[in-house]
């Protein structure tokens, strides 16, 4: 469907849950967040119909998220049936890839075509601190199994985070010189409860430039991300710059959080509720919900937050 500013929305970002095995301090609070009624949030017939009204909009890819989806008990059975909706050609996942390793496979056979897993460094003891405890050997070992599953063009993503991962930009880069895989280097947002990192935790994009000169601009539409290529390598580095050089020209995604808002945009407070309405009532309110889609999200810096009033893992990334 095109919205008010002549965008055609084919993307879905559906949020499974909100809770997660991790605590990524840009991500969620230390003490993770109060657990929502169970009633709340959408059960499992909610959001294969919501995914059913997005087909009939003309939605296209769905991306399951969250919180962490792995963590959502049936996620395997979630993704088979959102798989085999008629209208929707691509279902993607985002993981942390901690839980991955038992069911890789199971997600490959369910329909699953492509896995996003997000790492921001390859130090055991840092990878401890950013996600507050979680172990980088269970990450590694779910990227592997994803790998050996038969899964094509991973993406690795990163959140580059100055004074923290900016010096591994190259160690990050070359995993796609040793394995089938893409890296995406993305700008820490700056959302209304990550106020635990400074101003110069947010730097641009242009620093991975700057630090891998050899990189080669592939001229292709990667969509959000602007695509390179180190030097012989077999998988692509994507910059994703949400704050440096926003995109919302080109954004065609919708977003449902897994308490039933419909979110036309991440960083906007505007939030449409579908939660307990049949398919006729879906249908109106996530037509309503993409034509509010918002031209730009306004400007972001560490002294200019999201509008967003929920933490990333409520919203889905
Ligand atoms: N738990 C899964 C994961 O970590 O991949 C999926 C949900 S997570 C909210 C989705 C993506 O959002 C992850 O790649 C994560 O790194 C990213 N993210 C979370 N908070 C962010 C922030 N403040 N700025 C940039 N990216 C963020
Ligand atoms: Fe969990 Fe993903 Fe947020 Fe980390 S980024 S706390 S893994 S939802």
């Amino acid at each position: 469907m095109i919205d008010s500013f002549n965008r055609n929305i084919t993307y879905l970002r559906l949020s499974v849950t909100e809770l997660c095995n991790l605590r990524c301090r840009y991500c969620m609070p230390e003490e993770g967040i109060c657990k929502k009624r169970h009633e709340d949030m959408l059960t499992q017939e909610e959001m294969l119909q919501a995914v059913h009204v997005c087909a009939a909009l003309g939605i296209r890819k769905v991306r399951v998220t969250g919180g962490e989806p792995l963590v959502k008990p049936n996620i395997v059975s979630l993704c088979r049936e959102i798989a085999a909706i008629e209208g929707i050609d691509e279902l993607c996942l985002t993981t942390n890839g901690t839980l991955l390793a038992p069911m890789a496979d199971q997600l490959k056979q369910a329909g699953v075509d492509r896995l996003n897993i997000s790492l921001d460094t390859l130090d055991e003891q840092k990878y401890r601190m950013i996600t507050r405890g979680g172990e980088l050997a269970e990450a590694r070992n779910g990227i592997r199994a994803a790998l050996d599953a038969g899964f094509l063009k991973i993406k690795i993503n990163a959140v580059l985070i100055g004074g923290f991962n900016t010096d591994e930009i190259a160690s990050l880069a070359n995993l796609t010189r040793q394995y089938p895989m893409d890296v995406r280097f993305i700008e820490l947002m700056p959302m209304v409860d990550n106020r635990n990192f400074g101003p110069d935790a947010y730097v641009p994009n242009t620093i991975v430039l700057e630090k891998l000169p050899e990189l080669e601009p592939i001229p292709v539409d990667g969509g959000v991300a602007k695509l390179y290529r180190l030097p012989g390598a077999l998988g692509e580095i994507g910059l994703i710059s949400p704050v440096s050089a926003h995109f919302c020209a080109e954004c065609n995604r919708i977003r449902i959080t897994a308490d039933g808002k419909v979110k036309p945009c991440l960083h906007s407070s505007d939030e449409i509720s579908i939660k307990g309405l049949d398919e006729t009532g879906m249908f109106t309110k996530i037509k309503s919900a993409i034509l509010k889609k918002p031209q730009w999200h306004g400007e972001l810096s560490y002294y200019e937050r999201s509008h967003a009033r929920r933490s990333m893992n409520q919203i889905g990334g």
